[in-house]
């Protein structure tokens, strides 16, 4: 089977050997599993589906929300021999009904087909006489009300399938790999969650580095100078913040573009006219800019402040280093970001996916504070198994020593215990560190036995403790109004001694003697 697979590939596409992944998919989807496909844009989901569909007797039907993408990959595989078409808005009534018609008589291998369609009873009463063996659902994270492209026509994509006499097996695509739209499309789609095939991820030219407690401004203008021959991307979350930024780099006679929503039409597109035809180097902009930009050789991109969550920071850190040459994506951590990108969720979202949100802004928060590899934190957190650490990023190339910080963590989670696990990671600190602060006085935490026994640090170096063990699942966070820390079980370990903890070293900064004995 699979031999006969590679011989298609070759023999149709002319490609010698599979990418990771699609050779695993096309297997499933063959020995008649439905299976679910992960790969980013440009990983070579097409052939995933194609492959099948030139391997089975009968007409696959394709579905996908992309108009001008079908016509293309139709005219695509009829180039190579393939007998494909297409029924979607694009057609008159008369040419869908005839391409139907010829779809009934078994002239086409693939049928493409948009997801209105599947709502027209017409539609599904002609589907009954196709021999269908295989449908392919692409763009398939358009089922999901988390994904951010839902579509309700998705949502009959199910019911469908069950309707057609030959019990075709099902094949979904997509790029979107949130464990949470992983599962809505298995559930919806019938999928055991071990069919799911996820890979490709992996950005090998990319090192990511996440720095806290410096200057960010300094480490700015320093960055940007050291690099004034490269391209780069600077992203900050507000419209204020990127004039800001835009004007200090105009100060230090850096050649800066810059792009947000209260930009109009004709400014902004003459400003990314300027970056993209490397007139500006440096690119300072919100999340408003970047879609659909096709720049290969943007060497940095640098998070001034932390995106709202991970599928944000990966799609916009990832902007660079398209043409493959190494690059790097940075990210500046302070906490009152944290409480930025907070305040814009509370805003805009809607009540009920306040909690999601905020569960997500937490994954980006702990991204900021883990010390495991970068890269393989990101590609779990898209549900990519046992990621090896890549070498290259902050965390991998970070020289310090791990230290024991057992103790030290005890003291944390006994203090969460004491305060009733109802209290902010702030309030914690205070307590710790013996804060006189009003509320601690007032629920009469300074009578707690862990009050002050963390006071010969700073408030600031107990949270950022408290949220690395956030980041190691030792604490968990509940979003309610606020947000509150509870001990997690793997903390309850560490509490009654079963698990250590260790953390990497605080820098320390040597003193030189001067005087050489
Ligand atoms: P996706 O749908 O995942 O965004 P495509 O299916 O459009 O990606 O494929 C992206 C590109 O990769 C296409 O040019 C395709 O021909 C190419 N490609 C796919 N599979 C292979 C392979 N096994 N070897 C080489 N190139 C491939
Ligand atoms: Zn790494």
């Amino acid at each position: 089977m699979l031999e006969k697979a590679r011989e298609l590939l070759k023999t149709y596409f002319g490609y010698p050997a599979f990418r990771t992944g699609q050779e695993q998919a096309i297997v499933s989807a063959l020995n008649g599993k439905n299976t679910v496909c992960i790969m980013p844009t440009g990983g070579g989901k097409s052939i995933v589906y194609q492959i099948p569909a030139l391997m089975s007797q009968g007409t696959t039907l394709v579905i996908s929300p992309l108009i001008s993408l079908m016509k293309d990959q139709v005219d695509t595989l009829r180039q190579l021999g393939i007998s494909a078409a297409y029924i979607n808005s694009s057609l008159s009534a008369a040419e869908a009904a005839e391409t139907l018609e010829a779809a009934v008589y078994g002239e086409y291998k693939l049928l493409y087909v948009a997801p209105e369609r599947l709502e027209s009873s017409d539609f599904q009463d002609k589907l009954q006489y196709i021999d269908i063996p295989l449908v392919a659902v692409d763009e398939a994270h358009c089922i999901s009300q988390w994904g951010h492209d839902f579509r309700p026509s998705y949502l009959q994509i199910a019911r469908l399938v069950k309707a057609l006499p030959g019990k075709p097996v099902v094949l979904a695509l997509t790029a979107t790999a949130t464990p949470m739209v992983q599962e809505d499309i298995c559930q919806s789609l019938g999928i055991d969650s071990a069919n799911a095939v996820i890979t490709g991820f992996e950005r090998t030219n990319l090192a990511f580095s996440v720095i806290k407690g410096q200057d960010k401004l300094l480490f700015l203008k320093d960055y940007v100078k050291k690099n004034s021959k490269e391209a780069g991307i600077i992203y900050a979350a507000t419209r204020k913040t990127v004039d800001q930024i835009h004007e200090w780099l105009q100060k230090e006679n850096i050649e800066a573009a810059r792009y947000h929503a209260g930009m109009n039409d004709t400014e902004r597109n003459s400003e990314q006219e300027r970056f993209l035809r490397d007139e500006a180097t440096v690119m300072v902009a919100t999340s408003a800019f970047g879609m659909g930009i096709d720049k290969s050789n943007i060497r940095y991109v640098i998070h001034f402040q932390m995106p709202k969550n991970m599928e944000s920071y990966y799609q916009e850190a990832g902007r660079a280093g398209r043409d493959g040459l190494d690059s790097e994506c940075v990210l500046l951590y302070s906490s009152q970001d944290v409480q930025i990108q907070r305040f814009l969720i509370d805003q805009s979202a809607e009540q009920i996916r306040m909690g999601q949100e905020l569960e997500k802004l937490q994954s980006m928060v702990d991204y900021c504070h883990t010390e495991d590899c970068l890269q393989a934190s990101i590609l779990r957190y898209f549900g990519e198994c046992d990621p090896e650490p890549c070498g290259r990023c902050g965390n991998c190339t970070d020289s310090r020593e791990s230290v024991e910080v057992t103790k030290e963590a005890q003291m944390v989670l006994s203090c969460i215990i004491r305060m009733g696990q109802k209290f902010g990671k702030a309030i914690t600190a205070g307590v710790l560190t013996g804060s006189r602060n009003k509320k601690i006085l007032e629920f009469g935490f300074d009578r707690l036995t862990t009050y002050g026994i963390m006071k010969s640090q700073s408030a600031k170096a107990v949270t950022e403790l408290i949220e690395f063990l956030i980041s190691q699942n030792l604490i968990g966070v509940e979003h309610g109004a606020y947000p509150i820390i509870f001990v997690a079980p793997e903390g309850k370990d560490v509490l009654t001694g079963k698990a250590q903890v260790f953390r990497k070293e605080a820098v320390k900064i040597r003193q030189v003697a001067n005087d050489d004995p």
